[in-house]
């Protein structure tokens, strides 16, 4: 006993006071689109079709990168003879649809062949500002309730898995969110769903989802949650993203998402949630700062934990 209060003592406290403020050292491939020519030479080394090339006419070239299938491999990086992508360091990458996940650049095409930018598509998704203010006065509030939350693998490797219980360690602590992880999905406000959904889970994943009582919230975890991943869609094995099995309300990405991307992730299902068992309050805040399609630097959806953490 007295073993283990020195130990204790000597360790002191582990927990990162400020988990978000930490970068990784590598995220997300970012293009400078500005700098990009269409070659489509990233495209080609990828091996999950996360960044398309298409030809929408024949002057025209369309350059699309998901988040929601990328595994962050960084092949595109080394690709990329312009030096036009590197990897990011965010992982405030939560999103409310799988369209949010993905940068589009619209390229026009000169008869030598040379591409100009024209125009980035950006989609904002609905209801972004409102659960960003909610979400915000939760945390100034010191969180009055809790979230109580169900994993499900639902065919992952379990590299997604390792990354959630480490959010639960000394170091990230979620507990000190108000989040906590329960047994049945019958006391679960919240799904937090792995893996893409193969056949085999497909109705076990069904009937927890129906099990879970209402206003339930789904967040998909992982490249293969959101979108089948190195996996893929509709194969024998697999359905594919969580999506394609029960309504999801918020994506992490990543191959698998750091820890306190997953952390940012519940805490903006938690702004999904108040919203739903508030359904009349009004937003006090505006949109934060950062939220929305960015070409550079921020992810293109929302930097709220951070944003809420400097509120
Ligand atoms: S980092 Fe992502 S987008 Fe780039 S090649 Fe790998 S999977 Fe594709
Ligand atoms: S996203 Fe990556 S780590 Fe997570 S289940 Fe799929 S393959 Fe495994």
């Amino acid at each position: 006993m007295f073993r283990i209060i020195a130990k204790s003592l000597k360790t002191g406290i582990l927990t990162e006071p400020q988990p978000f403020t930490a970068r990784p050292p590598f995220g997300f491939p970012v293009i400078d689109f500005a700098r990009c020519t269409a070659c489509g030479e990233c495209a080609r080394a990828c091996p999950t079709g996360a960044i398309q090339v298409s030809a929408p006419a024949a002057d025209r070239r369309k350059l699309s990168l998901s988040y929601a299938a990328c595994i962050q491999c960084r092949e595109c990086v080394t690709a990329c003879p312009e030096q036009a992508v590197s990897a990011g360091r965010d992982f405030e990458i939560a999103a409310y649809t799988r369209e949010q996940l993905t940068h589009t650049a619209l390229f026009d095409i000169d008869g030598a062949g040379r591409a100009t930018l024209r125009q980035l598509e950006a989609q904002p998704g609905p209801g972004l500002g409102e659960s960003a203010a909610r979400l915000r006065e939760r945390i100034r509030g010191r969180l009055g309730r809790s979230l109580h939350v169900r994993q499900v693998d639902a065919g992952s490797c379990n590299g997604c898995e390792l990354e959630i219980t480490a959010t639960a360690n000394p170091v990230f602590d979620l507990e000190r969110f108000g989040i906590h992880f329960v047994a049945s999905p019958r006391h679960a406000d919240l799904l937090l769903v792995t893996g893409p959904v193969t056949r085999n889970m497909e109705i076990a994943l069904r009937k927890t989802y129906e099990a879970t009582p209402e206003p339930r919230v789904v967040v998909a975890v992982g490249a293969c949650g959101c979108s089948g991943g190195i996996f893929g869609e509709r194969t024998y094995a697999a359905v594919g993203g969580v999506d394609r099995v029960v309504p999801v309300d918020v994506y992490i990405p990543g191959c698998p998402p750091r820890p306190q991307a997953i952390l940012n992730g519940l805490l903006v299902a938690m702004g999904v949630r108040e919203a739903r068992l508030k359904p009349d309050g009004q937003a006090t805040s505006p949109e934060p700062a950062g939220a929305g399609i960015a070409v550079r630097g921020r992810a293109p959806v929302l930097a709220l934990a951070r944003d809420a953490e400097r509120a």
